[in-house]
Protein backbone atom coordinates (compact mmCIF):
# COMPACT_ATOMS: atom_id res chain seq x y z
CA UNK A 1 0.00 0.00 0.00
CA UNK A 2 1.45 3.32 -0.81
CA UNK A 3 1.72 6.10 0.59
CA UNK A 4 0.60 10.20 -0.48
CA UNK A 5 3.49 12.76 -0.74
CA UNK A 6 0.82 15.28 0.16
CA UNK A 7 -1.89 14.44 2.74
CA UNK A 8 -5.14 13.67 1.68
CA UNK A 9 -7.39 17.03 0.95
CA UNK A 10 -4.96 18.53 -0.65
CA UNK A 11 -2.46 19.02 -3.54
CA UNK A 12 0.56 20.72 -4.89
CA UNK A 13 0.38 23.87 -7.37
CA UNK A 14 3.39 25.59 -8.76
CA UNK A 15 5.67 24.14 -5.81
CA UNK A 16 2.64 25.65 -2.75
CA UNK A 17 0.29 22.89 -0.97
CA UNK A 18 -3.28 24.29 -1.81
CA UNK A 19 -6.77 22.64 -1.13
CA UNK A 20 -7.84 19.66 -3.45
CA UNK A 21 -11.42 20.60 -3.08
CA UNK A 22 -12.86 17.14 -4.14
CA UNK A 23 -10.39 15.69 -1.36
CA UNK A 24 -11.48 18.23 1.19
CA UNK A 25 -15.02 17.80 0.80
CA UNK A 26 -14.25 14.01 1.82
CA UNK A 27 -12.16 15.07 4.88
CA UNK A 28 -15.02 16.94 6.30
CA UNK A 29 -17.29 14.17 6.12
CA UNK A 30 -14.81 11.87 7.26
CA UNK A 31 -14.58 13.88 10.32
CA UNK A 32 -18.74 14.03 10.42
CA UNK A 33 -19.21 10.99 10.42
CA UNK A 34 -16.62 9.95 13.16
CA UNK A 35 -18.11 12.74 15.31
CA UNK A 36 -21.58 11.61 14.46
CA UNK A 37 -20.56 7.74 15.96
CA UNK A 38 -19.39 5.39 13.17
CA UNK A 39 -16.11 3.56 13.54
CA UNK A 40 -13.52 3.88 11.74
CA UNK A 41 -14.00 0.23 9.94
CA UNK A 42 -17.59 1.77 8.99
CA UNK A 43 -15.95 4.91 6.98
CA UNK A 44 -13.38 2.80 5.51
CA UNK A 45 -15.73 0.57 4.41
CA UNK A 46 -17.71 3.38 3.28
CA UNK A 47 -14.96 5.56 1.02
CA UNK A 48 -14.43 1.76 -0.50
CA UNK A 49 -17.94 1.42 -1.54
CA UNK A 50 -17.85 5.21 -2.82
CA UNK A 51 -14.82 4.29 -4.81
CA UNK A 52 -13.15 7.48 -3.43
CA UNK A 53 -9.06 7.29 -4.51
CA UNK A 54 -6.81 7.74 -2.07
CA UNK A 55 -4.58 7.57 -4.91
CA UNK A 56 -5.09 7.84 -8.77
CA UNK A 57 -6.93 4.78 -9.46
CA UNK A 58 -6.62 3.05 -5.88
CA UNK A 59 -9.29 3.38 -3.18
CA UNK A 60 -7.87 0.71 -0.98
CA UNK A 61 -9.04 2.59 2.86
CA UNK A 62 -8.64 0.93 5.51
CA UNK A 63 -9.35 2.06 9.53
CA UNK A 64 -5.74 2.73 10.15
CA UNK A 65 -6.07 5.21 7.10
CA UNK A 66 -8.60 7.17 8.46
CA UNK A 67 -7.54 7.02 12.00
CA UNK A 68 -4.54 8.88 10.85
CA UNK A 69 -6.42 11.46 8.88
CA UNK A 70 -8.62 11.72 11.87
CA UNK A 71 -5.49 12.27 14.12
CA UNK A 72 -3.72 14.77 11.73
CA UNK A 73 -3.74 18.20 13.34
CA UNK A 74 -2.56 19.64 10.06
CA UNK A 75 -6.43 19.66 8.96
CA UNK A 76 -6.66 22.89 11.44
CA UNK A 77 -4.38 24.98 9.05
CA UNK A 78 -0.73 26.00 9.73
CA UNK A 79 1.59 27.60 7.86
CA UNK A 80 2.23 25.05 5.17
CA UNK A 81 -1.43 23.57 5.29
CA UNK A 82 -4.61 25.82 4.42
CA UNK A 83 -7.22 24.48 6.80
CA UNK A 84 -10.08 21.87 6.10
CA UNK A 85 -11.88 21.13 9.34
CA UNK A 86 -12.20 23.80 12.32
CA UNK A 87 -10.23 23.46 15.63
CA UNK A 88 -13.68 22.75 17.46
CA UNK A 89 -14.43 19.66 14.77
CA UNK A 90 -10.94 18.39 15.52
CA UNK A 91 -11.34 18.81 19.27
CA UNK A 92 -14.44 17.17 19.09
CA UNK A 93 -13.38 14.05 16.99
CA UNK A 94 -10.62 13.83 19.97
CA UNK A 95 -13.30 13.93 22.45
CA UNK A 96 -15.15 11.03 20.44
CA UNK A 97 -12.02 9.04 20.33
CA UNK A 98 -11.46 9.24 24.07
CA UNK A 99 -15.22 7.97 24.96
CA UNK A 100 -14.42 5.40 22.91
CA UNK A 101 -11.23 4.01 24.77
CA UNK A 102 -12.70 4.73 28.14
CA UNK A 103 -16.32 3.60 27.61
CA UNK A 104 -15.85 0.67 25.31
CA UNK A 105 -12.63 -0.79 25.95
CA UNK A 106 -12.77 -3.72 27.06
CA UNK A 107 -10.10 -6.32 27.71
CA UNK A 108 -10.75 -10.20 27.97
CA UNK A 109 -9.73 -10.78 32.04
CA UNK A 110 -8.01 -14.02 33.30
CA UNK A 111 -11.73 -14.35 34.94
CA UNK A 112 -13.74 -14.57 31.73
CA UNK A 113 -12.19 -17.44 30.01
CA UNK A 114 -14.25 -19.85 31.78
CA UNK A 115 -17.35 -18.15 31.10
CA UNK A 116 -16.78 -17.82 27.29
CA UNK A 117 -14.96 -21.47 27.64
CA UNK A 118 -18.56 -23.68 26.88
CA UNK A 119 -21.12 -21.45 25.35
CA UNK A 120 -23.88 -23.42 23.19
CA UNK A 121 -25.90 -22.14 20.95
CA UNK A 122 -29.52 -22.84 21.91
CA UNK A 123 -30.82 -23.12 18.07
CA UNK A 124 -28.16 -26.42 17.05
CA UNK A 125 -26.26 -27.25 19.87
CA UNK A 126 -22.81 -25.68 18.17
CA UNK A 127 -20.46 -24.07 19.82
CA UNK A 128 -20.75 -20.35 20.09
CA UNK A 129 -17.32 -18.41 19.92
CA UNK A 130 -16.67 -15.14 21.19
CA UNK A 131 -15.76 -12.86 18.71
CA UNK A 132 -13.71 -9.60 20.20
CA UNK A 133 -11.83 -6.87 18.37
CA UNK A 134 -9.53 -4.43 20.85
CA UNK A 135 -9.90 -1.73 18.45
CA UNK A 136 -13.92 -1.77 17.58
CA UNK A 137 -15.19 -2.69 21.18
CA UNK A 138 -19.17 -1.84 19.44
CA UNK A 139 -18.11 -5.15 17.61
CA UNK A 140 -17.84 -7.92 20.59
CA UNK A 141 -20.25 -11.01 19.54
CA UNK A 142 -20.83 -14.73 19.71
CA UNK A 143 -20.83 -16.65 16.74
CA UNK A 144 -22.11 -19.83 16.37
CA UNK A 145 -19.75 -22.33 15.01
CA UNK A 146 -22.13 -24.73 13.17
CA UNK A 147 -25.30 -22.83 12.34
CA UNK A 148 -23.50 -18.96 12.30
CA UNK A 149 -26.13 -17.38 14.87
CA UNK A 150 -24.57 -14.11 15.89
CA UNK A 151 -25.59 -13.09 19.06
CA UNK A 152 -24.40 -8.79 20.29
CA UNK A 153 -23.56 -9.20 23.83
CA UNK A 154 -20.88 -8.59 25.54
CA UNK A 155 -19.33 -10.66 27.94
CA UNK A 156 -19.52 -8.10 30.98
CA UNK A 157 -23.76 -8.30 30.05
CA UNK A 158 -23.18 -12.14 30.14
CA UNK A 159 -21.22 -11.84 33.29
CA UNK A 160 -24.31 -9.31 34.82
CA UNK A 161 -26.72 -11.82 33.65
CA UNK A 162 -25.46 -15.03 35.00
CA UNK A 163 -24.83 -13.22 38.42
CA UNK A 164 -28.20 -12.39 37.98
CA UNK A 165 -29.31 -16.04 38.11
CA UNK A 166 -27.06 -17.33 40.31
CA UNK A 167 -28.47 -14.81 42.81
CA UNK A 168 -31.92 -16.03 42.11
CA UNK A 169 -30.67 -19.75 42.85
CA UNK A 170 -28.99 -18.32 45.71
CA UNK A 171 -31.69 -17.06 47.32
CA UNK A 172 -33.82 -20.06 46.79
CA UNK A 173 -31.69 -23.15 46.72
CA UNK A 174 -34.56 -25.25 46.65
CA UNK A 175 -35.40 -24.81 43.73
CA UNK A 176 -32.61 -26.85 42.26
CA UNK A 177 -33.75 -30.66 42.51
CA UNK A 178 -32.47 -33.68 41.00
CA UNK A 179 -35.15 -35.16 38.16
CA UNK A 180 -36.56 -38.57 39.58
CA UNK A 181 -38.16 -39.67 36.34
CA UNK A 182 -36.10 -40.62 34.10
CA UNK A 183 -34.57 -37.14 32.78
CA UNK A 184 -30.98 -37.86 34.59
CA UNK A 185 -28.31 -37.83 31.60
CA UNK A 186 -26.55 -40.80 30.88
CA UNK A 187 -22.88 -41.09 30.50
CA UNK A 188 -21.30 -42.07 27.50
CA UNK A 189 -20.11 -45.76 28.86
CA UNK A 190 -23.93 -46.57 30.11
CA UNK A 191 -25.11 -45.31 26.36
CA UNK A 192 -22.36 -47.14 25.13
CA UNK A 193 -23.54 -50.82 26.97
CA UNK A 194 -26.85 -49.50 26.28
CA UNK A 195 -26.45 -50.09 22.82
CA UNK A 196 -24.46 -52.80 23.14
CA UNK A 197 -27.34 -54.91 25.07
CA UNK A 198 -29.60 -53.84 22.38
CA UNK A 199 -27.20 -54.95 19.65
CA UNK A 200 -26.93 -58.47 21.62
CA UNK A 201 -30.47 -59.22 22.30
CA UNK A 202 -31.46 -58.36 18.77
CA UNK A 203 -28.60 -61.40 17.42
CA UNK A 204 -29.53 -64.82 17.83
CA UNK A 205 -25.76 -66.28 18.36
CA UNK A 206 -25.45 -64.58 21.89
CA UNK A 207 -25.11 -66.44 25.39
CA UNK A 208 -27.72 -65.40 27.54
CA UNK A 209 -25.72 -65.70 30.36
CA UNK A 210 -23.46 -63.00 28.33
CA UNK A 211 -26.49 -60.53 27.80
CA UNK A 212 -27.39 -60.63 31.66
CA UNK A 213 -23.91 -59.81 32.92
CA UNK A 214 -23.87 -56.87 31.27
CA UNK A 215 -27.21 -56.09 32.00
CA UNK A 216 -26.50 -56.47 35.65
CA UNK A 217 -23.23 -54.04 34.93
CA UNK A 218 -25.78 -51.47 33.29
CA UNK A 219 -27.94 -51.40 35.53
CA UNK A 220 -25.05 -51.10 38.68
CA UNK A 221 -23.33 -48.25 36.39
CA UNK A 222 -27.20 -46.33 36.08
CA UNK A 223 -27.57 -46.38 39.79
CA UNK A 224 -24.07 -45.52 41.04
CA UNK A 225 -24.76 -42.27 38.37
CA UNK A 226 -27.91 -41.55 39.80
CA UNK A 227 -26.69 -41.75 43.56
CA UNK A 228 -23.56 -39.21 42.15
CA UNK A 229 -26.68 -37.11 40.52
CA UNK A 230 -28.10 -36.70 44.19
CA UNK A 231 -25.07 -36.14 45.58
CA UNK A 232 -24.21 -33.51 43.26
CA UNK A 233 -27.47 -31.95 44.05
CA UNK A 234 -26.73 -32.01 47.83
CA UNK A 235 -23.25 -30.27 47.36
CA UNK A 236 -24.75 -27.97 45.03
CA UNK A 237 -27.58 -26.76 46.91
CA UNK A 238 -25.01 -26.59 50.29
CA UNK A 239 -22.83 -24.31 48.39
CA UNK A 240 -25.66 -21.84 47.76
CA UNK A 241 -27.19 -21.80 50.68
CA UNK A 242 -23.38 -20.60 52.17
CA UNK A 243 -22.81 -18.09 49.75
CA UNK A 244 -24.26 -14.39 50.79
CA UNK A 245 -26.12 -12.95 47.47
CA UNK A 246 -23.73 -11.48 45.10
CA UNK A 247 -22.31 -7.89 44.53
CA UNK A 248 -21.06 -8.66 41.00
CA UNK A 249 -19.70 -12.07 38.93
CA UNK A 250 -18.09 -14.65 40.99
CA UNK A 251 -15.90 -16.61 39.22
CA UNK A 252 -15.63 -18.97 42.25
CA UNK A 253 -19.16 -20.06 42.09
CA UNK A 254 -19.92 -19.84 38.54
CA UNK A 255 -16.69 -22.83 38.42
CA UNK A 256 -18.14 -24.62 41.22
CA UNK A 257 -21.84 -24.81 39.69
CA UNK A 258 -22.19 -24.25 36.27
CA UNK A 259 -20.97 -26.70 33.69
CA UNK A 260 -21.99 -25.05 30.09
CA UNK A 261 -24.26 -21.46 29.16
CA UNK A 262 -26.49 -21.85 26.82
CA UNK A 263 -27.91 -18.83 24.94
CA UNK A 264 -30.41 -18.08 22.29
CA UNK A 265 -30.60 -15.55 19.43
CA UNK A 266 -32.48 -12.78 21.46
CA UNK A 267 -29.46 -12.92 24.39
CA UNK A 268 -31.21 -14.48 26.96
CA UNK A 269 -29.10 -17.17 28.57
CA UNK A 270 -29.59 -20.57 30.08
CA UNK A 271 -26.91 -21.71 33.04
CA UNK A 272 -26.94 -25.64 32.50
CA UNK A 273 -25.74 -26.54 36.10
CA UNK A 274 -23.32 -29.33 37.52
CA UNK A 275 -26.23 -31.90 38.00
CA UNK A 276 -27.90 -31.26 34.68
CA UNK A 277 -30.21 -28.51 35.86
CA UNK A 278 -31.15 -25.41 34.00
CA UNK A 279 -31.62 -22.02 35.46
CA UNK A 280 -32.57 -19.08 32.48
CA UNK A 281 -32.63 -15.63 33.01
CA UNK A 282 -36.13 -15.16 32.24
CA UNK A 283 -37.32 -17.94 34.97
CA UNK A 284 -35.66 -20.92 36.79
CA UNK A 285 -36.75 -23.48 33.99
CA UNK A 286 -36.25 -26.87 35.55
CA UNK A 287 -34.30 -29.74 35.11
CA UNK A 288 -33.33 -30.94 31.17
CA UNK A 289 -30.98 -32.98 30.33
CA UNK A 290 -28.49 -32.35 27.19
CA UNK A 291 -30.38 -34.66 25.31
CA UNK A 292 -33.31 -32.49 25.68
CA UNK A 293 -31.70 -29.30 25.11
CA UNK A 294 -30.24 -30.92 21.44
CA UNK A 295 -34.19 -31.91 21.13
CA UNK A 296 -35.40 -28.20 21.85
CA UNK A 297 -32.46 -27.47 19.71
CA UNK A 298 -33.70 -29.69 16.81
CA UNK A 299 -37.02 -28.16 17.26
CA UNK A 300 -36.01 -24.35 16.84
CA UNK A 301 -33.92 -25.60 13.92
CA UNK A 302 -36.89 -25.69 12.26
CA UNK A 303 -38.63 -22.19 12.42
CA UNK A 304 -34.92 -20.89 12.54
CA UNK A 305 -34.32 -18.63 9.50
CA UNK A 306 -30.67 -18.93 9.64
CA UNK A 307 -29.73 -21.92 7.28
CA UNK A 308 -27.31 -24.90 8.54
CA UNK A 309 -24.17 -23.99 7.28
CA UNK A 310 -25.90 -20.77 5.79
CA UNK A 311 -22.88 -18.96 5.03
CA UNK A 312 -21.27 -21.98 2.61
CA UNK A 313 -24.80 -21.71 0.80
CA UNK A 314 -25.32 -19.71 -2.25
ZN1 LIG B 1 -26.02 -22.86 16.16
Amino acid sequence: MKNRRIPFGYEMKRGIIVLCEREAETVKRIFCEYIDGLVLQDIAESLKRRKIEYLPGESDWNKNRVKRMIDDIRYCGNEKFPAVISLETYNAAKLVKAERSTVNTYTLQKEDKPVIKNIRCSCCGGKLRHITNNRNKKNEHFVCDDCRLTVYKTVSELKTDITEILNRLIAEPSLIVTEETGGYCESPDIRCKTGEIERMTAALDVEAETVQKLIFECAEEKYREIKSEHHITDRLKAELINTAPLSCFSEELFEKTVTAITMERDGNIQLILKNGFVAGNRQISGYIDTREIMKVAEHNRKFCSIPKHGRKRK
